[in-house]
């Protein structure tokens, strides 16, 4: 897993100040006699990490595996991300959101 980083306080999908957990999702695109593959990764906020690995397996189990080559691919993946979406969901976040002792922080518009 190469993305670990406690000192993100922010979830780099949505924007949140939430614990997040590093995944890896992988993402492949059958095209008959082509592919697209792509991956995920970074660390994100538990919604997004739920929201993430479905959307990627809606992809795998619908056009993941409609090429020569993806036939083979697209189970791997299916399985790879499963098993990173597990892990992920059942260890403890890496990062934790800033800690705000005393009064709420003042949200300022941006300038
Ligand atoms: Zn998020």
């Amino acid at each position: 897993m190469a993305f670990s980083d406690p000192t993100i306080t922010h979830c780099m999908k949505c924007g949140a100040p939430a614990p997040t957990w590093p995944i890896k999702l992988h993402q492949n695109i059958g095209l008959i006699a082509a592919h697209q593959r792509s991956i995920f990764e970074g660390q994100i906020c538990k919604p997004c990490v739920h929201r993430e690995y479905w959307k990627k397996f809606a992809i795998l189990v619908t056009v993941g595996w409609t090429s020569y080559y993806s036939i083979i691919i697209g189970p791997v993946l299916l399985v790879l991300n499963t098993v990173n979406y597990v892990r992920t969901v059942s260890s403890k976040p890496v990062g934790l959101p800033p800690r705000h002792d005393g009064p709420a922080p003042q949200l300022l518009p941006p300038s």
